[in-house]
């Protein structure tokens, strides 16, 4: 799991709670609080966003 507030590297990240995805497009990308639910819990998600 990754949390908001912390670079988790670069990567698509959904929402543990509500499955809303953002992607992190460099390494120093800070993850943000879910816009939908608020959720600071995020999963990396195994497929990338199409390059
Ligand atoms: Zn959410």
């Amino acid at each position: 799991m990754a949390r908001s507030g912390t670079k988790p590297g670069k990567g698509v990240y959904s929402c543990s709670k509500c499955g809303t995805t953002q992607s992190l497009k460099t390494a120093a990308s800070t993850l943000k609080r879910c816009p939908q639910c608020g959720s600071t819990l995020f999963r990396k998600t195994s497929a990338p966003a199409a390059a």
